[in-house]
Order: structure tokens, then C-alpha cells, then sequence
């Protein structure tokens, strides 16, 4: 045998299903779309890193080309290449590269040829510049140590803002020199870790230098090459403009860090890309709570490298999308939850409907039956007496027959009062039951409706009725259904010989109809129920009834605008009042 499920438990688990399935589906596909949005923005994020990094690299390799193609330049010409021609030679190429600060030839000179070319410097600068330069630590400008070479800055295009430049030996900065000697050794191009320009005035941008070797002679040998080592064709570039030159055409919101991998660690920092802004930024500027190492781990999607003259720079992209709203995600999530409780909300109505169509049909089966158990109760009797008075007529004393029609005549009274109350009752319940107020002078209403209470014996009703209360505006019909009831039920439910009271009072607001008896009274348990249609006390024993009167009175003073009140206990009597508005 299986165990009894409670019934409310099966009224429940309709919703329980619904709000398991609901909200499991919910999360489900809450936790499908997230994931699915998450890769679609990483994949859309792996592909624009993938533009940046490329358009990058491109750059720089236009860049390198360029330096190649004055290198081919140089070799070309024998070295014979004068300010004028080198300056004619590079014009176009800075017209069309924008990134580019500048681009100059540094010849090597050795110690010998020092004063021969500080003379040349000389006339070529109308004394403005006298000798080879280099910088102090503080970044000042002073006459260069005897050195055993040098390479100083000699043509340079553009000169307008570069001027500085001219003469100073790049050798004589660690740094250069690094670049300067890879570039020598390897015969390849080199660059440069970052560095802050001779002619830069902000300390806030770096830059960084890259030299292409140019030889005498072709040289396969590190030995060959430093011996027939000519000069260096260099571009200049601050990180700033060829990032941004690189990068214009796109509006990608992606940040990224630019780190010289090659350099030493406190060296490595070249600037942070501010995508809104499309701009490269000073460190000062980045924001606080970004931190390249916990950002970006190396070999994520998020880091990137590119190659640069011997150098490796890596670029550390923000993988902004990580922190975004996931859009799709949420609203997943909102209309999961909006579905099941709109489910949730659509099955608590039908079950309330469903629940409401019960209670009618159980109302009509109560209807049914105890229509047919009140009508057959009178009607029998009708049947019965008038059937004694026909066959027995002759038989019967005068008062055997006077009493067979009184019993007839109550049983048929019987009949049309529940025939009344229900007809009050469904015309109520459709709408159809009106309100129409008219004059009525009280004193003789109230006695007319006496006239029709049945009284036990020795019962009598008395009325007090207040003298300012001779008229009043009310429906009569409905006041007519009110008062029989009460005052039957305070008949019905007293003993014989009890008084039964109607006070009628009032003031400027309402007008009062209290009926007190002294009889069976109503339990308080019982109290909130009378005024259910068929509702029955458990203490009104034999005492006939339909349970349809107090139902009547209520709907009559609902819809009168009134109020009910009951004070009542078992034993002790019952005290009614109706309270209903002056409409005057
Ligand atoms: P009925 O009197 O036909 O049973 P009603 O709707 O008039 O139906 O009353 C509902 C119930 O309220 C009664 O069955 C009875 O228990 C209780 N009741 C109403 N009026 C009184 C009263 N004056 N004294 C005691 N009980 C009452």
C-alpha cells in the first residue's frame, strides 16, 4: 500500500513542478547563454588583439623597409650622399610616415677625424654648433670626451624641432651604444630600449631609435664588419606616434599595456594605449587599478608579441570584456523568470477559478438537495392535510379542519419564503436586484411586517421606535427582506413567551434597526459563517430552516450600503443591528 498523499499537497505540487522546472530551465539556459556570450566576446577579442598586433608590426616593417631602402641608398651612391641629397632622398617618406620624428645619417668618426669634422660642423651650422656632443646624467648638453670614435647625429631631416640633434654622439649613451653595436655586429637593423630624446622636451614620452649599419664593403664577418663600418642610416620614433599612426583606423575598445621585453625590468614600460581616447599615455596616466602582471599572465589570448629590430615588445591587451555585462545573459535570465512566474501566476489563477467552479457546483448540489428537502417537507403536508380534508371530510370536527387548512396554509408560507429568499439570492448574485429608495413612513411599516412573523405562543414584538424617526428615504422591498428575516430568526430561535425587541434609532448619518430576542443565541466559533448561504448554527437542533435568511439579509443591506453587526453567545440571547445610510 502506498502512503496517503494529503490533498493540499496535490493542490502544491503543480506549482512545485513549475517552479523546479522553471527555474532549472532558467539557470540552464541562463548558464548556456553566459558561456556562449562569454566565447563569442573572447573569440571577438582574440580577433581584435589579432588586428592590432598585426597592423603593429606592419608599421614597424614599413618602417624597417624604409630604413633598408636608404641603406640600398647609401651603398648605391658609393657614400657619397651630402646633406642636400640625403634630405631630398627621405622628403617624400616623411611626408607619408607620420610616425616618424626623424630620420637621420650618423657617420663613424674616429678620434683622428674628430677636428676635421667638427670644422665641418662648424661651417655648416654658422658656428651655431662647434663640436660633437653628448649629455651629462641630468640630460644637459656638453662638449664630448675624447673617445676613440664617434658617431654623430650629421644629416637629419626634418631639421625644423631635431636641430639639437645635430652633432651629438650616440655612442656616448649607453643605451644607443647597445643598439649601435648590435646593429654593427649583426649587420641587421637594431633598436633601441627606450629612451628620451635629445630634442624631447617632455620627459613624459619615450622613444626609441633604430639604426640600419652601412658598410664600405659588403662584410660577412663580426671583425669585417666593425672595421668597414661606415655609419648608420637611424629612424627616430616615439612609441606614442607609431602606435597611434598604426592604430587610427581603429575604434576598438581594447587598452593595452606596450612593454620593451628585451630591456631590463624598471626599463620595460614604452606606454599604455588608452583605446577611447586613441591615445598613447605616460605611466602617470594609466589607471591605477590596472597592473600588467595580474592583468595579463604571458601566453594568455591577452598577450602579444611583436618583433622589433632585435627587440621583442609585448603588448598586453585588457581583457575588458571579462568585467561587461553579459547582455544576452541577463536577459536569458529575466525572461526565464518572467515565463515561470507568469506560469506560476496563470496556474494560481486557474486553480482559484477551478476552486471558484467547485464551490458553485457544491453550492448548486446544496441547492438541489435542500431545496428538494424543504419544498417535500411543506408539500407532503399540503398533500397530507388536503388529502384528510377530502376523504374525511365528514369525519372531521370543525377544528380538525380549521387546524388541516392552517397547516396547509404554513407549509405553503414556508414554501414561498424559500422561494423568495432564493429568488432574492439569484437575482442578487446576477445583477439584477435593485436599489430604489422611497419614502417610507416607519411606524406602519414596521407593524405591516410584524404582522407577517409567526410567533410561537406567548411571544410578542415590541417596537421602539424613535419620534424623529417618523419617515425615512429607504428601499422598502429590501428593508421588507432584512426585518422578516431578523425578526423570524429571533422568533424561530426563542422560547415561547420571550420578548423580541425592534428599536429603531438614528442620527444625522444613519438610521438602526436592532432586533433583540433572548434565545438560543449564536456561537462565537459560528459568528463569521451565518452569512454563508445555507450555513446552518450546530445548536439550532429541530428548529426548521434553510439557511438562506441571514444570506438575504446581507445581500439586501450590501446593497442598501449598509453594515451588520452581530453580538451574540450561546444561551445568552442574540442582539442585530443593521446600520444603514441617510440618503435624504
Ligand atoms: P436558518 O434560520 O434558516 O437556519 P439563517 O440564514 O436565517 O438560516 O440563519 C443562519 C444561522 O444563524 C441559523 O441556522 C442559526 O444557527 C443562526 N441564527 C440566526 N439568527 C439567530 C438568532 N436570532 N438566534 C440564534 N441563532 C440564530
Amino acid at each position: 500500500m502506498f502512503p496517503k498523499v494529503p490533498a493540499h499537497l496535490y493542490r502544491h505540487l503543480p506549482f512545485g513542478l513549475i517552479l523546479v522546472l522553471g527555474l532549472g530551465l532558467t539557470f540552464t539556459a541562463t548558464a548556456w547563454v553566459g558561456r556562449w556570450e562569454q566565447l563569442t566576446r573572447r573569440s571577438e577579442f582574440q580577433k581584435q588583439t589579432d588586428h592590432l598586433t598585426t597592423s603593429l608590426q606592419r608599421t614597424i616593417n614599413r618602417y624597417n623597409e624604409l630604413l633598408l631602402s636608404l641603406e640600398d641608398f647609401y651603398r648605391a651612391t658609393d657614400g657619397q650622399v651630402n646633406g642636400w641629397a640625403f634630405s631630398q632622398f627621405v622628403q617624400r617618406a616623411l611626408g607619408s610616415y607620420s610616425g616618424i620624428q626623424a630620420l637621420e645619417w650618423a657617420p663613424k668618426i674616429p678620434r683622428a677625424e674628430r677636428p676635421a669634422y667638427e670644422q665641418w660642423l662648424r661651417d655648416t651650422t654658422r658656428g651655431s654648433r662647434t663640436s660633437i656632443m653628448e649629455r651629462t646624467r641630468a640630460g644637459q648638453l656638453i662638449v664630448a670626451a675624447v673617445r676613440d670614435s664617434y658617431v654623430p647625429v650629421t644629416y637629419l631631416e626634418p631639421w625644423r624641432s631635431n636641430e639639437l640633434a645635430l652633432g651629438y654622439d650616440l655612442a656616448s649613451d649607453e643605451t644607443r651604444r647597445i643598439a649601435l653595436e648590435r646593429a654593427r655586429d649583426t649587420g641587421a637593423i637594431a633598436a633601441t630600449g627606450r629612451i628620451q630624446l635629445v630634442q624631447e622636451t617632455s620627459d613624459k614620452q619615450y622613444s626609441f631609435l633604430v639604426f640600419a649599419p652601412v658598410y664600405d664593403r659588403p662584410s660577412q664577418t663580426q671583425s669585417a664588419r666593425r672595421q668597414h663600418l661606415k655609419g648608420y642610416i637611424l629612424g627616430v620614433f616615439r612609441v606614442a606616434d607609431v602606435v597611434e599612426e598604426s592604430l587610427q583606423d581603429f575604434n576598438y575598445d581594447i587598452d593595452f599595456f606596450i612593454v620593451d621585453q628585451t630591456a631590463p625590468t624598471d626599463e620595460q614600460f614604452l606606454g599604455f594605449y588608452d583605446a577611447q581616447a586613441q591615445r598613447v599615455v605616460h605611466v602617470d596616466d594609466v589607471p591605477v587599478d590596472l597592473d600588467p602582471p595580474a592583468l595579463c599572465q604571458p601566453g594568455q589570448e591577452c598577450d602579444r608579441s611583436i618583433q622589433l629590430g632585435q627587440r621583442e615588445w609585448r603588448l598586453l591587451f585588457t581583457p575588458a570584456y571579462k568585467g561587461k555585462l553579459l547582455w544576452g545573459t541577463l536577459a536569458t535570465l529575466l525572461i526565464g523568470l518572467l515565463i515561470t512566474t507568469s506560469l506560476l501566476v496563470f496556474l494560481s489563477r486557474w486553480q482559484a477559478e477551478l476552486k471558484r467552479t467547485r464551490e458553485l457546483s457544491d453550492l448548486k448540489l446544496r441547492l438541489f438537495s435542500m431545496a428538494s428537502h424543504e419544498l417535500r417537507t411543506p408539500l407532503s403536508v399540503i398533500r397530507i392535510s388536503a388529502q384528510s380534508l377530502a376523504v374525511n371530510h365528514h369525519q372531521l370536527t370543525h377544528q380538525q379542519q380549521n387546524s388541516a387548512v392552517e397547516r396547509i396554509q404554513l407549509a405553503a408560507k414556508r414554501m414561498g419564503q424559500l422561494v423568495n429568499d432564493m429568488l432574492t439570492l439569484s437575482r442578487a448574485e446576477a445583477g439584477k436586484l435593485e436599489f430604489s429608495p422611497e419614502i417610507v413612513e416607519l411606524e406602519p411599516f414596521c407593524w405591516q411586517i410584524f404582522e407577517q412573523v409567526d410567533l410561537k405562543p406567548e411571544q410578542h414584538l415590541k417596537l421602539d421606535l424613535a419620534p424623529a424617526l417618523a419617515k425615512a428615504y429607504l428601499d422598502k422591498n429590501l428593508l421588507h427582506s432584512v426585518l422578516t428575516n431578523l425578526l423570524s430568526n429571533a422568533a424561530k430561535y426563542s422560547p415561547e413567551g420571550a420578548p423580541i425587541s425592534l428599536i429603531v434609532s438614528g442620527d444625522a448619518q444613519s438610521i438602526r434597526f436592532q432586533v433583540i430576542d433572548n434565545g438560543i443565541g449564536i456561537p462565537t466559533a459560528a459568528q463569521d459563517q451565518i452569512f454563508e448561504a445555507f450555513y446552518r448554527g450546530n445548536n439550532v437542533g429541530t428548529v426548521p430552516g434553510t439557511g438562506l435568511g441571514l444570506a438575504v439579509v446581507k445581500t439586501c443591506v450590501d446593497l442598501h450600503g449598509g453594515s451588520l453587526e452581530v453580538c451574540s453567545a450561546s444561551n445568552q440571547g442574540t442582539h442585530m443591528t443593521v446600520s444603514l445610510p441617510r440618503i435624504d
